[in-house]
Protein backbone atom coordinates (compact mmCIF):
# COMPACT_ATOMS: atom_id res chain seq x y z
CA UNK A 1 0.00 0.00 0.00
CA UNK A 2 1.50 3.50 -0.82
CA UNK A 3 1.07 6.21 2.15
CA UNK A 4 1.19 9.68 0.33
CA UNK A 5 4.70 11.39 2.34
CA UNK A 6 3.40 14.82 3.62
CA UNK A 7 6.04 16.43 1.25
CA UNK A 8 4.04 14.71 -1.80
CA UNK A 9 0.09 16.18 -0.93
CA UNK A 10 -1.75 16.66 -4.62
CA UNK A 11 -4.42 19.07 -5.08
CA UNK A 12 -7.50 19.59 -2.90
CA UNK A 13 -10.58 21.61 -3.64
CA UNK A 14 -10.46 24.37 -0.95
CA UNK A 15 -13.51 27.01 -0.55
CA UNK A 16 -12.20 30.18 1.02
CA UNK A 17 -14.53 31.86 3.22
CA UNK A 18 -14.18 35.43 3.51
CA UNK A 19 -16.58 39.06 3.33
CA UNK A 20 -13.06 40.89 2.42
CA UNK A 21 -13.10 40.58 -1.54
CA UNK A 22 -9.65 41.37 -1.51
CA UNK A 23 -8.80 38.75 0.93
CA UNK A 24 -10.35 36.32 -1.08
CA UNK A 25 -9.22 36.86 -4.16
CA UNK A 26 -5.48 36.57 -2.46
CA UNK A 27 -5.95 33.56 -1.16
CA UNK A 28 -7.69 32.62 -4.44
CA UNK A 29 -4.25 33.24 -6.24
CA UNK A 30 -1.99 31.76 -4.16
CA UNK A 31 -3.58 28.35 -3.38
CA UNK A 32 -4.47 28.36 -7.09
CA UNK A 33 -0.56 29.02 -7.46
CA UNK A 34 -0.27 25.88 -5.06
CA UNK A 35 -2.19 23.60 -7.43
CA UNK A 36 -5.39 23.29 -5.76
CA UNK A 37 -9.34 24.42 -7.20
CA UNK A 38 -10.69 27.36 -5.16
CA UNK A 39 -14.09 28.30 -4.64
CA UNK A 40 -15.33 31.38 -3.08
CA UNK A 41 -18.39 32.56 -0.50
CA UNK A 42 -18.78 36.14 0.75
CA UNK A 43 -20.62 34.73 4.28
CA UNK A 44 -21.46 32.06 6.00
CA UNK A 45 -24.62 31.18 5.01
CA UNK A 46 -23.48 31.07 1.48
CA UNK A 47 -20.46 28.56 2.22
CA UNK A 48 -23.30 26.03 3.63
CA UNK A 49 -24.73 26.31 0.60
CA UNK A 50 -21.53 26.22 -1.21
CA UNK A 51 -19.89 23.56 0.52
CA UNK A 52 -22.88 21.50 0.18
CA UNK A 53 -22.47 21.62 -4.34
CA UNK A 54 -18.48 21.24 -4.63
CA UNK A 55 -17.81 18.55 -1.19
CA UNK A 56 -14.63 20.85 -0.63
CA UNK A 57 -11.48 18.72 1.12
CA UNK A 58 -10.58 21.68 3.36
CA UNK A 59 -12.35 24.97 4.50
CA UNK A 60 -10.79 28.49 4.96
CA UNK A 61 -12.75 30.26 7.35
CA UNK A 62 -12.63 34.34 8.25
CA UNK A 63 -14.21 34.17 11.31
CA UNK A 64 -15.31 37.95 11.25
CA UNK A 65 -18.11 37.88 8.63
CA UNK A 66 -21.42 40.14 8.06
CA UNK A 67 -24.87 37.63 8.11
CA UNK A 68 -23.15 34.24 9.64
CA UNK A 69 -19.87 34.08 11.01
CA UNK A 70 -17.09 32.13 10.64
CA UNK A 71 -17.83 30.43 14.33
CA UNK A 72 -21.34 29.83 13.53
CA UNK A 73 -20.68 28.39 9.75
CA UNK A 74 -18.09 26.00 11.33
CA UNK A 75 -20.66 24.81 14.06
CA UNK A 76 -23.23 24.08 11.55
CA UNK A 77 -21.12 22.30 9.06
CA UNK A 78 -19.86 20.44 11.83
CA UNK A 79 -23.45 19.49 12.69
CA UNK A 80 -24.36 18.40 8.95
CA UNK A 81 -21.64 16.67 8.12
CA UNK A 82 -19.84 14.19 10.25
CA UNK A 83 -18.09 11.15 8.97
CA UNK A 84 -15.56 12.40 7.37
CA UNK A 85 -16.22 16.26 9.44
CA UNK A 86 -15.22 19.14 7.27
CA UNK A 87 -11.56 20.30 7.73
CA UNK A 88 -11.75 23.78 8.52
CA UNK A 89 -9.15 26.09 9.08
CA UNK A 90 -10.11 29.59 10.83
CA UNK A 91 -8.64 33.08 9.96
CA UNK A 92 -8.48 35.20 12.73
CA UNK A 93 -7.22 38.42 13.85
CA UNK A 94 -3.36 38.66 15.13
CA UNK A 95 -3.11 37.87 18.90
CA UNK A 96 -6.84 36.97 19.16
CA UNK A 97 -6.50 34.46 21.87
CA UNK A 98 -10.51 34.59 22.60
CA UNK A 99 -11.05 33.84 18.57
CA UNK A 100 -8.57 30.99 18.53
CA UNK A 101 -10.60 29.12 21.52
CA UNK A 102 -14.33 30.08 19.95
CA UNK A 103 -12.65 28.59 16.48
CA UNK A 104 -11.55 25.29 18.43
CA UNK A 105 -14.87 25.16 19.90
CA UNK A 106 -16.96 25.66 17.31
CA UNK A 107 -15.28 22.58 15.67
CA UNK A 108 -12.22 24.10 13.69
CA UNK A 109 -9.52 21.78 13.19
CA UNK A 110 -6.68 24.73 12.91
CA UNK A 111 -6.58 28.34 12.07
CA UNK A 112 -4.02 31.03 10.68
CA UNK A 113 -3.64 34.27 11.86
CA UNK A 114 -4.29 37.58 9.98
CA UNK A 115 -2.23 39.14 8.01
CA UNK A 116 -1.87 36.15 6.64
CA UNK A 117 2.02 34.73 6.67
CA UNK A 118 2.17 32.67 3.42
CA UNK A 119 4.48 30.14 4.03
CA UNK A 120 2.40 29.38 7.58
CA UNK A 121 -0.79 29.06 5.32
CA UNK A 122 0.73 26.64 2.98
CA UNK A 123 2.34 24.13 5.55
CA UNK A 124 -1.17 24.22 7.57
CA UNK A 125 -3.05 23.24 4.49
CA UNK A 126 0.03 20.58 3.26
CA UNK A 127 -0.41 19.22 6.99
CA UNK A 128 -3.73 19.26 7.46
CA UNK A 129 -4.27 17.17 3.38
CA UNK A 130 -1.84 14.92 4.51
CA UNK A 131 -3.81 14.09 7.79
CA UNK A 132 -7.01 13.97 6.20
CA UNK A 133 -5.44 11.40 3.50
CA UNK A 134 -3.66 9.55 5.76
CA UNK A 135 -6.99 8.76 7.87
CA UNK A 136 -9.19 7.95 4.88
CA UNK A 137 -7.17 5.28 4.12
CA UNK A 138 -6.75 3.79 7.96
CA UNK A 139 -10.31 3.90 7.78
CA UNK A 140 -10.70 2.21 4.17
CA UNK A 141 -7.70 -0.63 5.88
CA UNK A 142 -9.81 -0.81 9.07
CA UNK A 143 -12.88 -1.79 7.26
CA UNK A 144 -11.47 -4.04 4.94
CA UNK A 145 -9.85 -5.74 8.27
CA UNK A 146 -13.43 -5.85 9.71
CA UNK A 147 -14.99 -7.61 6.69
CA UNK A 148 -11.91 -9.88 6.48
CA UNK A 149 -12.20 -10.84 10.01
CA UNK A 150 -16.21 -11.69 9.43
CA UNK A 151 -16.03 -13.57 5.74
CA UNK A 152 -14.62 -16.75 5.27
CA UNK A 153 -12.21 -16.33 2.31
CA UNK A 154 -12.77 -19.11 0.36
CA UNK A 155 -16.27 -19.31 0.03
CA UNK A 156 -17.37 -15.59 1.29
CA UNK A 157 -19.59 -16.82 3.67
CA UNK A 158 -19.80 -15.71 7.19
CA UNK A 159 -17.25 -17.53 9.23
CA UNK A 160 -17.56 -18.79 12.78
CA UNK A 161 -16.61 -15.85 14.55
CA UNK A 162 -19.47 -13.59 12.75
CA UNK A 163 -21.90 -16.80 13.15
CA UNK A 164 -21.11 -16.90 16.90
CA UNK A 165 -21.65 -13.24 17.06
CA UNK A 166 -24.56 -13.69 15.25
CA UNK A 167 -26.06 -15.90 17.50
CA UNK A 168 -25.42 -14.39 20.74
CA UNK A 169 -27.49 -10.98 19.65
CA UNK A 170 -30.10 -12.85 17.92
CA UNK A 171 -30.91 -16.29 20.81
CA UNK A 172 -31.68 -13.52 23.56
CA UNK A 173 -33.88 -11.95 21.53
CA UNK A 174 -35.63 -14.81 20.38
CA UNK A 175 -35.93 -15.51 23.95
CA UNK A 176 -36.78 -12.17 24.82
CA UNK A 177 -39.75 -12.30 22.17
CA UNK A 178 -40.51 -16.16 22.34
CA UNK A 179 -39.95 -17.04 18.49
CA UNK A 180 -38.66 -19.85 17.10
CA UNK A 181 -35.17 -20.62 16.11
CA UNK A 182 -34.27 -23.17 13.72
CA UNK A 183 -30.71 -24.46 12.88
CA UNK A 184 -29.83 -26.34 9.64
CA UNK A 185 -26.10 -28.35 9.57
CA UNK A 186 -25.36 -29.31 5.96
CA UNK A 187 -22.41 -31.72 6.03
CA UNK A 188 -20.91 -32.63 2.03
CA UNK A 189 -21.69 -36.61 1.78
CA UNK A 190 -18.06 -38.54 1.40
CA UNK A 191 -16.29 -35.41 0.65
CA UNK A 192 -12.37 -36.97 1.64
CA UNK A 193 -12.91 -39.24 -0.99
CA UNK A 194 -14.01 -36.34 -3.01
CA UNK A 195 -10.63 -34.89 -2.36
CA UNK A 196 -8.65 -37.58 -2.62
CA UNK A 197 -10.35 -37.97 -6.56
CA UNK A 198 -10.40 -34.32 -7.60
CA UNK A 199 -7.47 -32.97 -5.76
CA UNK A 200 -7.76 -30.24 -3.70
CA UNK A 201 -8.19 -27.46 -5.66
CA UNK A 202 -11.05 -29.83 -7.35
CA UNK A 203 -12.49 -29.79 -3.62
CA UNK A 204 -12.17 -25.94 -2.75
CA UNK A 205 -14.30 -25.35 -5.84
CA UNK A 206 -16.75 -27.64 -5.14
CA UNK A 207 -17.05 -26.00 -1.53
CA UNK A 208 -17.50 -22.83 -3.54
CA UNK A 209 -20.43 -23.76 -5.65
CA UNK A 210 -22.19 -25.72 -2.66
CA UNK A 211 -21.48 -22.26 -0.62
CA UNK A 212 -23.54 -20.47 -3.62
CA UNK A 213 -26.61 -22.61 -3.22
CA UNK A 214 -27.37 -22.05 0.13
CA UNK A 215 -27.10 -18.62 -0.55
CA UNK A 216 -29.44 -18.87 -3.33
CA UNK A 217 -31.53 -20.76 -1.09
CA UNK A 218 -31.12 -18.84 2.38
CA UNK A 219 -32.25 -15.21 1.40
CA UNK A 220 -34.24 -13.68 4.70
CA UNK A 221 -32.80 -10.77 5.53
CA UNK A 222 -32.55 -12.39 9.20
CA UNK A 223 -31.00 -15.49 8.19
CA UNK A 224 -27.21 -16.51 8.06
CA UNK A 225 -25.19 -18.89 6.49
CA UNK A 226 -22.18 -19.49 7.57
CA UNK A 227 -19.00 -21.59 7.24
CA UNK A 228 -18.77 -23.92 10.48
CA UNK A 229 -15.89 -26.28 9.75
CA UNK A 230 -14.52 -27.85 6.36
CA UNK A 231 -16.89 -29.01 4.87
CA UNK A 232 -19.18 -28.00 7.01
CA UNK A 233 -22.02 -25.37 6.57
CA UNK A 234 -24.37 -24.18 9.60
CA UNK A 235 -27.74 -22.18 8.39
CA UNK A 236 -29.04 -20.14 11.77
CA UNK A 237 -32.34 -19.32 11.31
CA UNK A 238 -34.17 -17.04 13.59
CA UNK A 239 -38.24 -16.76 13.77
CA UNK A 240 -38.08 -20.06 11.52
CA UNK A 241 -40.09 -22.71 13.19
CA UNK A 242 -39.50 -26.68 12.61
CA UNK A 243 -41.53 -26.88 9.48
CA UNK A 244 -40.26 -23.53 7.73
CA UNK A 245 -36.63 -25.28 8.43
CA UNK A 246 -37.49 -28.10 7.17
CA UNK A 247 -38.64 -26.46 3.85
CA UNK A 248 -35.39 -24.62 3.38
CA UNK A 249 -32.99 -27.50 4.00
CA UNK A 250 -35.35 -29.49 1.26
CA UNK A 251 -34.71 -26.67 -1.01
CA UNK A 252 -30.87 -26.43 -0.39
CA UNK A 253 -30.95 -30.54 -1.24
CA UNK A 254 -33.37 -30.02 -4.21
CA UNK A 255 -30.61 -27.16 -5.32
CA UNK A 256 -27.66 -29.18 -5.04
CA UNK A 257 -28.76 -32.24 -6.69
CA UNK A 258 -29.78 -29.74 -9.38
CA UNK A 259 -25.79 -28.20 -9.44
CA UNK A 260 -25.34 -31.99 -10.56
CA UNK A 261 -21.20 -31.75 -9.34
CA UNK A 262 -19.99 -35.14 -10.71
CA UNK A 263 -18.86 -37.25 -7.60
CA UNK A 264 -17.52 -40.76 -9.40
CA UNK A 265 -15.99 -41.98 -5.25
CA UNK A 266 -19.84 -41.27 -3.71
CA UNK A 267 -21.02 -44.99 -3.21
CA UNK A 268 -24.60 -43.16 -2.53
CA UNK A 269 -25.08 -40.90 -5.90
CA UNK A 270 -23.03 -40.16 -9.15
CA UNK A 271 -23.29 -36.29 -7.74
CA UNK A 272 -22.18 -34.25 -4.68
CA UNK A 273 -24.80 -34.96 -2.07
CA UNK A 274 -25.39 -33.17 1.69
CA UNK A 275 -26.57 -34.46 4.82
CA UNK A 276 -28.53 -32.26 6.94
CA UNK A 277 -29.65 -31.97 10.76
CA UNK A 278 -32.13 -29.56 11.81
CA UNK A 279 -32.85 -28.64 15.28
CA UNK A 280 -35.93 -26.13 15.94
CA UNK A 281 -36.83 -24.46 19.34
CA UNK A 282 -38.97 -22.09 21.24
CA UNK A 283 -35.41 -21.16 23.26
CA UNK A 284 -36.01 -21.91 26.71
CA UNK A 285 -35.41 -18.80 29.52
CA UNK A 286 -31.89 -19.20 30.25
CA UNK A 287 -30.72 -21.62 27.87
CA UNK A 288 -27.61 -20.95 25.53
CA UNK A 289 -28.01 -21.50 21.59
CA UNK A 290 -24.89 -23.86 21.54
CA UNK A 291 -27.41 -26.60 22.64
CA UNK A 292 -29.54 -26.45 19.88
CA UNK A 293 -26.12 -26.55 17.75
CA UNK A 294 -25.93 -29.72 19.72
CA UNK A 295 -29.32 -30.80 18.90
CA UNK A 296 -28.84 -30.37 14.41
CA UNK A 297 -25.39 -31.96 15.31
CA UNK A 298 -26.98 -35.47 16.54
CA UNK A 299 -29.49 -35.35 14.02
CA UNK A 300 -26.42 -34.64 11.32
CA UNK A 301 -24.72 -37.93 12.92
CA UNK A 302 -28.53 -39.75 12.96
CA UNK A 303 -28.65 -38.25 8.79
CA UNK A 304 -25.37 -39.80 8.29
CA UNK A 305 -26.09 -42.95 10.21
CA UNK A 306 -29.05 -43.39 8.00
CA UNK A 307 -27.39 -43.51 4.79
CA UNK A 308 -26.49 -40.18 4.01
CA UNK A 309 -28.24 -37.92 1.38
CA UNK A 310 -31.03 -36.91 3.58
CA UNK A 311 -32.44 -34.60 6.25
CA UNK A 312 -32.82 -35.73 9.96
CA UNK A 313 -34.79 -33.30 12.29
CA UNK A 314 -36.62 -32.99 15.31
CA UNK A 315 -37.29 -30.07 18.08
CA UNK A 316 -35.07 -29.43 20.99
CA UNK A 317 -36.55 -27.84 24.37
CA UNK A 318 -38.61 -27.87 26.94
CA UNK A 319 -39.94 -31.43 26.13
CA UNK A 320 -36.83 -32.23 24.48
CA UNK A 321 -34.75 -31.72 28.27
CA UNK A 322 -37.77 -33.10 30.68
P1 LIG B 1 -19.02 -38.06 5.56
O1 LIG B 1 -19.85 -38.48 4.40
O2 LIG B 1 -19.21 -38.93 6.73
O3 LIG B 1 -19.24 -36.62 5.90
O4 LIG B 1 -17.50 -38.23 5.11
P2 LIG B 1 -16.49 -37.10 4.69
O5 LIG B 1 -15.42 -37.74 3.92
O6 LIG B 1 -17.19 -35.98 4.01
O7 LIG B 1 -16.05 -36.54 6.09
P3 LIG B 1 -14.67 -36.29 6.74
O8 LIG B 1 -14.96 -35.39 7.89
O9 LIG B 1 -13.98 -37.60 7.00
O10 LIG B 1 -13.80 -35.51 5.66
C1 LIG B 1 -13.93 -34.16 5.45
C2 LIG B 1 -12.89 -33.77 4.45
O11 LIG B 1 -13.09 -32.42 4.01
C3 LIG B 1 -11.51 -33.77 4.99
C4 LIG B 1 -10.78 -32.76 4.17
O12 LIG B 1 -10.03 -33.45 3.18
C5 LIG B 1 -11.87 -31.97 3.47
N1 LIG B 1 -11.76 -30.54 3.68
C6 LIG B 1 -11.98 -29.85 4.82
N2 LIG B 1 -11.78 -28.53 4.61
C7 LIG B 1 -11.43 -28.38 3.31
C8 LIG B 1 -11.09 -27.26 2.49
O13 LIG B 1 -11.08 -26.10 2.90
N3 LIG B 1 -10.80 -27.49 1.20
C9 LIG B 1 -10.82 -28.74 0.69
N4 LIG B 1 -10.52 -28.92 -0.59
N5 LIG B 1 -11.12 -29.82 1.43
C10 LIG B 1 -11.40 -29.64 2.72
MG1 LIG C 1 -17.47 -33.28 8.26
MG1 LIG D 1 -18.59 -34.84 5.12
Amino acid sequence: MNLPKPTETSAATILVVDDDGFMRMQLRVYLQKEGHRVELAENGEEALAKFAEIKPEVVLMDAMMPVMDGFACCQALMEIYQNPSPLILMITGLEDEASVDRAFEAGAIDYVTKPIHWAVLRQRVKRLLYQSRLQHQLESVNQMLELLAKVDQLTQLANRRQLELFLDTEWPEAIREQYPFSILLCDIDYFKNYNDHYGHQGGDDCLQQVAKALTKVVHRPKDLAARYGGEEFLIALPNTDLQGAIHIGEDIQAEITRLAIPHVQSTIADRVTLSIGCASTIPPLGSDWGKLVGAADQYLYDAKAQGRNRLVSGRWGEEAMG
